[in-house]
């Protein structure tokens, strides 16, 4: 009988491969896992701060073919977020409001030639892909051109479920000015997106550069306040952002550890080779990746047995 087992066992596997199915069974649950913030800067051609369209589709294309799911920064850090069993958040933001994010043709509609248009366009054929994404912008500096359409670009990408962070008004580093500059810079930010966007609450900041404040004056990214003039008007701005984001380094800790340091969330920059080692990462390293288990969980509601790392 043994003997018997023995022989067939091989005839068995040989037969029943072709009977497993090609597609991966389903990832099981991991709410300790990691999940990517990518960051884009400009758009048009390849190059170390720019992604051109054709990339930015295939981008969409393999995240969401790999079961990557979109969710504003603001979800990760509140863990405002359900998604299917088996997917994975991903975090798209954008940095520095740069033109070719959000264009508008001059009849005021979302060009086609922006990467906006192509998220829309993109989501059309894959509602479960929507064009949630963290637009970070320096109010000082235009953001996305065509001033004459700013507010119409800010409401429209609240109306498709993006969010806005502040970046600073014009992008300095923030290692080499004083704390009151700091606050002017972080402040008047905030203040020209509250004129834009009444009673909106911004919760996210990007580092100009990645680069914090000398150590004594880091907390001002999370928290501050600034008084002063704009024109002739006297101003008194608050603001309090949970998640601060770091220019590129790796993928970010789940949103649902305990002791996560919203304070200096890394990212990875979108570019070719960068953006497929991290792919490839997650391919060869399934079990880090988050899993969704189809719930809604707490911020923190994981235990962290190695303590409040990064
Ligand atoms: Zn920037």
């Amino acid at each position: 009988m043994k003997l018997r087992f023995r022989l067939l066992l091989p005839l068995l596997v040989v037969t029943l491969i072709p009977l497993i199915p090609l597609r991966a069974a389903p990832l099981p649950p991991n709410p300790r896992g990691q999940v990517m913030i990518l960051v884009y800067h400009n758009f048009g051609k390849d190059a170390r701060w720019g992604r051109s369209f054709p990339s930015f589709d295939s981008d969409l294309a393999r995240l969401d073919a790999a079961g990557f799911r979109p969710i504003t920064l603001r979800q990760y850090i509140t863990g405002d977020f359900t998604l299917p069993a088996g997917t994975t958040p991903v975090v798209l933001t954008f940095d520095d409001g740069s033109a070719f994010q959000v264009k508008f043709t001059p009849e005021g509609e979302l060009a086609p030639d922006c990467a906006l248009a192509h998220w829309v366009d993109f989501a059309k054929t894959h509602p479960e892909f929507p064009p949630h994404g963290t637009f970070f912008i320096n109010p000082g500096t235009g953001p996305f051109k065509q001033r004459e359409f700013l507010q119409k670009k800010l409401d429209l990408l609240l109306k498709l479920g993006s969010e806005i962070g502040n970046h600073t008004y014009t992008h300095p580093y923030l290692n080499r000015i004083p704390a009151a500059t700091i606050e002017k810079e972080i402040g008047l930010g905030q203040y020209y997106i509250n004129q834009w966007l009444p009673g909106y609450d911004v919760v996210s900041f990007a580092l100009p550069f990645g680069i914090s404040p000398l150590p004594a004056d880091a907390h001002l990214t999370v928290e501050g306040s600034w008084s002063g003039t704009v024109g002739r008007k006297a101003v008194e701005v608050k603001w309090h952002y949970p998640a601060v984001v770091l220019v590129g380094s790796g993928p970010a800790p789940s949103p649902y550890m305990a002791g996560l340091n919203g304070a200096r969330l890394p990212r990875i920059q979108v570019f070719t080779p960068e953006f497929d080692k991290w792919m490839k990462y997650f391919e060869l390293h399934p079990t880090r990746r988050f899993i969704s288990d189809g719930e809604r969980h707490a911020p923190g509601s994981q235990p962290n047995p190695e303590g409040a790392r990064r």
